[in-house]
This record gives C-alpha cells, structure tokens and sequence, in this order.
C-alpha cells in the first residue's frame, strides 16, 4: 500500500500537510501519535472514507490520483470500490449492524458484494469467527455481547473480504483494559499469519511486539518513520521520548 502527498483541510484547519505512506506487504505498520495530529484523518482518506484535498493512494494495484477537492469522476468512483474492497476497516466503535447476528454481520459484505451463496459464507463465516475465538457466540447478537468480542466480530467481518491490508484505528480505546488482551491477541496472530496490517494505537505493548515500523505523527506530517526496535530504545528524537513517556 503506498499514499503519497496526502492533503487534508477541514475548514481552515490544515490536517494532513502531505502524508507519505509505504506499508509492504505482510509488513505491521503502527502509527502513533498525540491527539489532534490526524491519525485518523489519514486511516480514512487512505480508503476515501474522508476525501483528500489531493495526493495519491495505491492499494493491491489500484491507484487513485486526487488533483483537487471537486466531485469524484466515474473512474474515481469505481477505483474507490475497488480500494474499499481491498482494505478493511476496523473502527474504534466496532460498527456492527444491531439487528444482525455476529455470523450475519460476518458474511453481510461477502453475500450482498460478493454473491458467495449462502453456505459457502456462512461456512467462511464461522471458520473466521473460530479464527477470532469466537465460533461459540456466531448466532449472537452483538447487544449479547462484550466490547472486546464486538471488536473481534468485526476484525472476522474485515478478514472476511480477503483484504490486501486492514487498516484499525483505535481497535482497543474503547474498550476496557481486561478487554483489550483478547484482540490485541487476534491482531498479534494476524500479524503472525503475514496479514498486512496499518493500525493507529496508543499500545505500547502491542507496538513493541507486533510492529515492523513504526510511524510518529504530529501536527498533520510524518515527523518520524522507523523500525519498532528503534522506535523504543531511546534513540528516537527527544520528541518521541517525551511522547512516549505520556502514553507508557
Ligand atoms: P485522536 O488520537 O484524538 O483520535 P487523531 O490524531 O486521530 O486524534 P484526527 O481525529 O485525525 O486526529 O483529527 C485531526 C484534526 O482534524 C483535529 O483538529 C480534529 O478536530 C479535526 N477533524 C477531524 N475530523 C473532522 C471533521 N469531520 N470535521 C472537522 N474537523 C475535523
């Protein structure tokens, strides 16, 4: 996945100052960074969730180039899906459909986008939900269930479109520390398994684990890109020392 130049104003707030962006493949990138310095702006216009005032973004072959912030053309649009379709979403507040069961909301993309008949999905569904530890609650609805186990659903509702990259923001703020372990752990195994992964995150832990790179964000640039051994051990400027005193 690569984006280059990635511009973003809301208003006169100038967020994104052009962003550069490589995430190789099977690579665990994480992007850290103090509140306000558009982590999340960036995570949503790498898959055109917020529309950049310009730049490019390059995912599984697909490139779309913004010149401007004017209506997306015909072929934008259908580069735009493709791009979604290549990149999972894995949001801070899980966004699970209420009505539907954990398998339903699994295998909803892979049904209506897809076509996939309906027992291929629900078999896909439930090794994915076996995947994320949770096979036992497939005909539960996501009131029924934790914010860590909401969280888990949603990463098998994201593997279950075979994504390049999955893209989480936040995936564990939300939920309470005893939640948290269960799916730092699932991401930990899809980092495991070679999965391309993005993830913006204040876990440290997670980071120094899972992390090939890391990338530090502040004031809308990349302030610092660098592998997660260097990130931590206090070589990194005075800057991240500081930060990461903040968040440890
Ligand atoms: P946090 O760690 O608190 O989630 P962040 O680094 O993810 O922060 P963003 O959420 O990307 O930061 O926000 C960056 C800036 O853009 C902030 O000043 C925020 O107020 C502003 N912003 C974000 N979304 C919008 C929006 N939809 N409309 C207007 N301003 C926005």
């Amino acid at each position: 996945m690569q984006a280059r130049n990635i511009h973003k104003r809301f208003g006169a707030n100038m967020v994104l100052h052009g962003v550069d962006l490589d995430v190789g493949k099977g690579e665990v990138v994480v992007i850290m960074g103090p509140s306000g310095s558009g982590k999340t702006t960036l995570l949503r216009s790498l898959n055109f969730l917020e529309q950049p005032d310009s730049g490019m973004v390059r995912i599984g072959g697909i490139q779309v180039n913004i010149t401007a912030h004017t209506p997306y053309t015909k072929r934008q649009k259908k580069d735009i899906v493709q791009i979604r379709r290549k990149s999972a979403m894995v949001f801070q507040s899980f966004n699970l459909f209420p009505h539907m069961t954990a398998i339903a909301n699994v295998i909803e993309g892979l049904i209506s986008v897809q076509g996939m008949p309906a027992k291929a999905a629900r078999e896909k569904g439930l090794a994915l939900l076996d995947r994320v530890g949770l096979a036992q609650k497939a005909n539960d609805y996501p009131a029924h269930l934790s914010g860590g186990q909401k969280q888990r659903v949603a990463i098998a509702r994201g593997l279950a479109m075979d994504p390049e990259v999955i893209l989480f923001d936040e995936p564990t703020s939300a939920l309470d520390p005893e939640l948290r372990d269960g799916v730092l752990d699932v991401m930990r195994g899809l980092a495991q398994d070679g999965m391309t992964m993005l993830v913006v995150t204040h876990e440290v832990r997670f980071a120094k684990n899972a992390a090939n790179r890391v990338i530090f964000m502040e004031q809308g640039a990349v302030q610092a890109d660098c592998a997660a051994d260097s990130f931590f051990s206090g070589q990194a400027n005075a800057r991240i020392s500081q930060f990461l005193g903040q968040v440890q």
